[in-house]
């Protein structure tokens, strides 16, 4: 069981940037910080618009930029900071993992090249009152895909979607 911390900052980019996409698919990668034995708290993602198989290669190297940032910034530190997976936006129907969607995590966790022994996949929309709602699942490398918990908020004022 994995909880996925996702303080209000970054809700407040994740609203911002599902708000101006409207009903175009937008994701990226999610950057968190190890805080707790299951926990992850994401700390920075990238956004890029989904879809376009033209800007693909660009999204990957815009995305390979911002985590070699982020790695600078907290000093190779990567036991405790690390790539955790990928987010996107479901604008026009549920929040849960179509078949592609599985697909694709699973590439990203059996890749060698990765070397990752879990990959998250954060999906999002906008619920009818303009709010954050989503699902998070943690794939493993055997194939598994398990539910995983999100925690909106900071300690003291958090409350739980699972
Ligand atoms: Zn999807």
């Amino acid at each position: 069981m994995l909880n996925l911390v996702l303080p209000p900052d970054l809700i407040q980019v994740i609203l911002a940037s599902l708000r101006e996409a409207g009903q175009r698919e937008i994701g990226g990668i999610l950057m968190a910080e190890h805080v707790g034995q299951n926990e992850f708290k994401v700390c920075e993602i990238t956004v890029h618009r989904r879809g376009a198989i033209a800007s693909f290669v660009r999204l990957i190297e815009d995305a390979v930029g911002k985590l070699r940032q982020f790695f600078q910034r907290t000093d190779h530190d990567y036991k405790r900071f690390n790539y955790l997976g990928e987010w996107h936006s479901h604008p026009l129907f549920e929040p849960m993992p179509s078949n592609t969607d599985d697909i694709s995590m699973l590439e990203i966790v059996q890749d060698k090249s990765v070397g990752a022994n879990f990959a998250v996949l954060l999906i999002v929309k906008l619920d009818t009152n303009g709010q954050l709602a989503g699902t998070a699942h943690t794939y493993l490398p055997d194939g598994g895909r398990v539910r995983s918990t999100i925690i909106f908020g900071d300690q003291g004022n958090q409350f739980r979607l699972q």
